[in-house]
């Protein structure tokens, strides 16, 4: 199936008629093409894009939030299409998309639909100088957002929704790997009735469509996730023209166990937070350090629910872990498995691809956990972005909090124990965005959301994002 732009509310080949294959992951084959978008695509998104804008941001708050309400209703109502679409595109299981990620992108459009009813802004009575501030938010204009593989819908949407809710104009480009979804929304945002060019799709490479989004003057802020090095190279491209960025980047996540939690709770949230989505989230809990009087235990019982994992085809219901997304990440991910072998570390469990049955060339691999003898060695501190995990065993709170801390990313990190005193210790002094304490992953999308260090710049979520989007201005008058 061949995939369009989506420009100005119609479906555009791309200008160059130049196209990308498409792969499914979890056969190996090629099942559509994708634009291979030039700056000239780009340019017309734009301009798409900067007409619809006058209207736009003069919409009422009621009309934008009825929009997004709707297609937030509307994605509910092809659920089965569009988690299909993902997995197809994305090698994940198809149940995964259904229960996770499509109904996540729902709950985008739906809650900034709401929030931005209620973002409100301050105001200052200057007291004793006959004056008033206020504060306007006005959205910025045209604005880009560039979004990753692993999570397609979920993190396209997780820009989107705020940025149009904010009355701004998009020119997104979703990952060249996972066009499928954000293609379907196109049809789903006319149906609701988003005016054209509101919202404009450009498919293609990174480093050309991508690269001309960044590059664009009259675009005037990014929201991008996706890789650190891509990050950094954007920061370098839009400096210059100061732009407005926000950057969610790479993570490798302390998941940090100690003998005083709950245990099969633990367990088993520590499962999934290993290999979900075949490990291929960056707040997965990575680096796993569990309290030495556990730890030989641990080790047994976490390694006996690993290999009870079930790798298989992602439209089989039974399937844990699906396809990687692609024969290079796959390469990328096994690699890792020789460095750890080189390194002295033991793999415990898994670290071969798997044949699945009629399925020979796709993308699979075990899911795989790496006893490491020290913490900085290259599994330990790079991140892998597939189903590997490393586990090794610490003393003392100082000690595992010297090693959580000890990388280059901060992200997240997840904490198990029931001791309320080091619990709120320990969550102060974490460098990461976000710490989740006995559980993983819960998201509540009134919180800020993002990273420390490498792991980027700014946040998401709630009104940070309806922040980015839009510029503050004071107005000050005098009576
Ligand atoms: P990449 O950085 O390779 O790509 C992300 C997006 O940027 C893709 O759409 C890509 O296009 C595009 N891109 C690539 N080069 C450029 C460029 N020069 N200018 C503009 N756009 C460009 O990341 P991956 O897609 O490989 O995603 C995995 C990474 O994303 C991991 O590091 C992961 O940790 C991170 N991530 C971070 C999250 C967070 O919230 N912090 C959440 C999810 C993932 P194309 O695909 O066509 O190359």
């Amino acid at each position: 199936m061949n995939i369009k732009n989506y420009i100005n509310g119609q479906f555009e080949n791309p200008s160059s008629n130049s196209w990308i294959d498409n792969y499914n992951p979890s056969n190996g084959e090629v099942y559509g093409q994708i634009p291979n978008s030039s700056k000239e695509d780009v340019e017309q998104a734009y301009k798409a894009a900067k007409s619809a804008f006058p209207s736009w941001s003069q919409t009422t708050l009621e009309e934008r939030s009825r929009i997004l309400i709707k297609i937030s209703e509307l994605l509910e109502a092809n659920l089965d299409r569009f988690a299909e679409a993902e997995s197809k595109d994305n090698g994940k299981p198809v149940s995964l998309a259904k229960m996770v990620d499509i109904p996540r992108a729902a709950s985008n459009f739906r809650f900034f639909g709401n929030a931005i009813t209620q973002f409100a802004s301050e105001s200052h009575e200057s007291v004793g100088q006959n004056a008033v501030n206020y504060t306007l938010r006005q959205p910025i204009g045209v604005v880009g957002c560039i979004s990753p593989w692993n999570l397609p819908l979920y993190l396209f949407t997780w820009k989107i929704a705020p940025a149009i809710a904010a009355g701004n104009c998009v020119v997104a480009k979703p990952s060249e790997v996972t066009p499928m979804t954000a293609y379907l929304l196109g049809e789903i945002c006319n149906e609701a009735g988003l005016p054209k060019g509101v919202l404009n799709i450009v498919h293609g490479l990174g480093t050309t469509t991508g690269q001309a989004i960044v590059e664009h003057p009259n675009i005037k802020a990014i929201s991008f996730t996706g890789g650190t090095a891509t990050g950094a190279h954007i920061a370098k491209v839009a400096a210059p023209m100061f732009k407005k960025l926000s950057l969610e980047l790479g993570g490798k996540n302390p998941n940090i166990i100690f003998a005083d939690c709950d245990y099969d709770d633990m367990l088993n949230t520590t499962v999934r937070s290993s290999f979900a989505n075949q490990g291929q989230i960056c707040l997965c809990g990575s680096r796993i350090f569990v309290e030495k009087t556990i730890y030989e235990k641990f080790k047994v019982d976490f390694v006996e629910k690993v290999k009870n994992l079930k790798v298989g085809h992602p439209s089989e219901k039974d399937t844990n872990i699906g396809a990687l997304v692609s024969k290079l990440h796959l390469e990328k991910v096994k690699s890792y498995i020789e460095i750890a072998k080189e390194e002295g570390a033991t793999i415990l469990c898994g670290g071969e691809e798997v044949t699945v049955d009629g399925f020979e060339n796709g993308y699979y691999l075990q899911p795989t956990v790496i006893e490491v003898k020290t913490d900085d060695c290259r599994v330990n501190q790079e991140e892998i972005f597939g189903p590997v995990v490393t586990i090794m065993p610490f003393k003392t709170e100082d000690n595992v909090l010297e090693m959580a801390n000890k990388v280059k990313y901060g992200l997240s990190a997840t904490l198990w124990t029931n001791n309320l005193k080091r619990t709120m210790r320990m969550s102060n002094q974490l460098q990461a965005g976000i710490v989740w304490v006995n559980t993983w992953m819960m998201r509540d999308l009134r919180t800020p959301f993002g990273g420390v260090k490498e792991s980027g710049v700014g946040r998401e979520g709630g009104f940070e994002a309806l922040r980015f989007f839009t510029e503050a201005k004071n107005v000050c008058i005098k009576y």
